[in-house]
């Protein structure tokens, strides 16, 4: 009964460190040429190997990312459980890069930034956090937890998930009427949905059309979930102000593209939320416990879904 880390040398070592006290009685192989594949039951890995067929007695796969749309589900045999990472260290770095991004949106500090190039001191009309509607799509592990950094500043909450959900102090929506009182009613759109079949192309122009004039996006689930051309005339026609993108399609985007240059667009490279190591082989160690014993899994993936 192995576990194979398929990554690099320096990332494997890392997460080998937390495993051999986290899970010393289970073997543990970084190296695929040096194992029986018959001997591997584990596999933590961010894509699903070529050769994966070899490992005829896999039960699950770890992948080693939050969100799992670079996971080809043709290519994992069925009888495989795939989990996606759920960890500390990701629902921090969310909660700060999001947090950050609505404040900074909030406090003007995208246009105080232009201002202060002009050498104009002037201030911008401020309304309070109670004024300032938060709209946040999906209500998975990572919107919820953003939601709990976000609540003490007292900004009204909405979100819209697949499934109805009740939390207390935030107005959950779903469905099609859900969503558009959702979008007509975010003030700051947080994307924090995974891309799946039903999400790609979702911020659109008709969606930013149905957004308030002078609203603003923070997008952290996928690039392929935004049409970046209607975000670059949606921001041109003035009708959003200002939007924060930690993800593209394609990842860089070329150099020439409008979106590295455009004043009124914050991009980051893909580093909202990064797996962390340390706190991920932990999760993973837990999982595999979890298994063992027969419990569910934390962040099994649905293949139904996609997510
Ligand atoms: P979860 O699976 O926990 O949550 C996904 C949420 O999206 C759920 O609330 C789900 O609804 C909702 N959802 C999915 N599809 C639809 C749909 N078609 N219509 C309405 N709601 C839908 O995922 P996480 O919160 O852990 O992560 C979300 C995404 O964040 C990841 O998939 C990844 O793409 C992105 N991410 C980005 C990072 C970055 O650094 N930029 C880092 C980590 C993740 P329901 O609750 O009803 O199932």
């Amino acid at each position: 009964m192995t576990l194979l880390c398929n990554m690099d040398e320096a990332r494997a070592a890392a997460f080998a460190k937390v495993f051999q006290s986290s899970l010393r009685d289970i073997p543990l192989s970084l190296d695929a040429a040096s194992v029986e594949p018959e001997d591997v039951r584990y596999l933590l890995s961010w894509k699903v190997p070529d050769n994966i067929a070899r490992y005829t007695n896999l039960e699950v796969m770890f992948c080693t990312s939050a969100g799992i749309d670079q996971i080809s589900f043709d290519s994992l045999p069925t009888t495989v459980k795939l989990v996606r990472m759920v960890e500390d260290g990701i629902i921090r770095m969310m909660q700060e890069y999001v947090t950050l991004s609505v404040l900074m949106l909030h406090r003007n500090f995208i246009q105080y930034g232009h201002h202060q190039k002009q050498a104009l001191w002037q201030s911008i009309p401020q309304p309070q956090a109670t004024k300032r509607r938060i709209g946040i799509l999906g209500l998975g592990v990572l919107a919820q937890a953003v939601i709990e950094r976000l609540t003490p500043f007292g900004f009204p909450i909405s979100s819209w998930s697949r499934s109805a959900k009740t939390i207390p102090g935030v107005a959950c929506l779903s469905g099609d009427e859900g969503f558009s009182q959702l979008i007509s009613t975010s003030d700051i759109l947080i994307c924090l949905l995974p891309l799946t079949d039903e999400t790609a192309g979702l911020l659109d122009a008709e969606l930013f059309s149905q957004m308030p004039k002078g609203a603003s996006l923070v997008h952290v689930g996928r690039g392929g979930q935004l049409d970046h051309q209607a975000l670059l005339e949606a921001l041109d026609q003035d009708h959003l102000s200002a939007a924060i993108l930690d993800v593209t399609e394609p990842e860089p985007l070329p150099s020439d593209h409008a979106v590295w240059s455009h004043p009124k667009i914050t991009l980051t490279p893909h580093i909202a939320s990064v797996t962390q190591p340390a706190s991920a082989a932990l999760a993973v160690s837990d999982n595999i416990r979890r298994h063992l014993q027969g419990h569910d899994l934390i962040g099994l993936v649905d293949r139904n879904r996609n997510y």
